[in-house]
């Protein structure tokens, strides 16, 4: 078996897009995958049947869910790119602006082409618990405040939408408290739109995470506003769990002076988990508690030169070998759409476990996939 590989959970998948239809039928909402979490375009048609169509931060990705996924094809961008605006225009049905000042550069225009024009507010409320993660903290690029809205009325008759995105791996009471903000400080906008999206960052799919307190929120707010339609568009909630990634053991170290041995993998953090150093977070591992309680302590890492290229320290109840595999956790989110050859690191096999158990290789890279992009 080839070593390292993603691998698709399409069993696991299925379950997670059973609950977001699940949502979407009780709460009369629409929910649109994020792309930038999970972007593989041999599960869409799956996808497809559960979920409303998908959102984009930039052309490539609104081609991709245009072309792939069907659907409704959403975009939002911080800015956009001029030269770009006419084809992206040709494939999404909504776009989101970041500021009066773009919906007043290409507003008229997204509406001459037929697409819905919305613009990305920022309901001023910090429920991320890192400012990475918090597109409303001080100083924030992402979303208009109402103070700079105000600044330029002129564009509100161009709105079709209002969009905020204020979650990162977040409960209903995240979304309760950041809801509260959006209609306090934008509520008066309401009755003059067509449609509300509530971005991205619910935790929808975790098992702990309260669903039915998610309709119950969201059917109050349809009630009260019964005119508009209701987005959501998570990302990492239509893949969470649904995918591993696995690796082989390449070499082990003898331990060092803290009595831990360093494990070489055929994995890197850098290369195929970059979250893992930047978000940064330590993913689990199959069989394994992490940390330093256990018998057989090892601390992953991976080949490339990078001193830090440290995946975390883990406890297993019986001694690693050369040779051995291991399985990382929930990695089909923000990995594949996010890995890259560092160092010549080659990409993993993308595999795809079908729900009878048979493995489909997708995608296997190589030398070309490296030296590409390298001019
Ligand atoms: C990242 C992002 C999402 C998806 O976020 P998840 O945390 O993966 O659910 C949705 N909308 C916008 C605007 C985003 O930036």
């Amino acid at each position: 078996m080839k070593t390292p590989r993603y691998i698709i959970d399409e069993a696991a998948l299925e379950r997670n897009l059973k609950i977001l239809k699940s949502v979407s039928d009780r709460a009369g909402v629409r929910i649109l995958l994020a792309q930038k979490a999970f972007s593989c375009a041999a599960v869409y048609p799956l996808c497809a049947k559960y979920l409303a169509g998908t959102t984009a931060s930039s052309l490539f990705e609104a081609r991709h869910g245009h072309d792939n996924f069907g659907g409704e094809t959403h975009v939002f961008a911080p800015a956009f790119i001029p030269e770009e605006m006419d084809e992206l225009l040709g494939l999404v049905d909504h776009i989101v602006f970041n500021s009066p000042r773009q919906v007043a550069l290409y507003g008229e225009k997204a509406r001459a082409a037929g697409v819905s024009v919305g613009l990305r507010v920022n309901p001023e409320v910090s429920v991320a618990t890192t400012p990475a993660y918090d597109p409303c903290r001080p100083n924030s690029r992402l979303g208009s405040t109402r103070a700079t809205l105000n600044a330029q009325r002129a564009t509100f008759n161009l709105l079709d939408g209002l969009h905020f995105h204020c979650l990162c791996e977040q409960g209903v009471d995240e979304l309760r408290k950041v809801l509260v903000g959006f209609e306090e400080r934008f509520g008066d906008l309401l009755p003059q739109m067509k449609w509300v999206n509530f971005g991205g960052g619910h935790h929808i799919t975790r098992a702990d995470y309260d669903v039915d307190e998610l309709v119950a929120l969201l059917n109050d707010f349809r009630a009260r506003h019964p005119h508009l339609t209701v987005y959501l568009e998570p990302g990492e909630a239509v893949a969470l769990n649904a995918g591993t990634l696995e690796s082989r053991v390449l070499e082990i170290q003898p331990p060092g002076e803290d009595g831990i041995s360093n494990a070489i993998l055929d994995t890197s953090a850098a290369c195929h988990m970059p979250d893992v150093l930047e978000m940064p977070y330590t993913p689990r591992v199959c069989g394994a508690e992490m940390g330093t309680a256990g018998p057989h302590v090892y601390t992953f890492g991976g080949p490339t030169c990078l001193a830090g290229d440290t995946i975390g320290t883990y406890s297993f109840p019986r001694p690693l070998h050369e040779g051995d595999t291991v399985v990382f956790e929930d990695m089909a989110i923000y990995s594949m759409v996010k890995n890259n050859t560092f160092n010549g690191v080659n990409l993993p096999d993308i595999v795809l476990r079908h729900v009878d158990g048979t493995e489909e290789t997708l995608r296997r890279f190589g030398y070309d996939d490296f030296a590409v992009r390298l001019g």
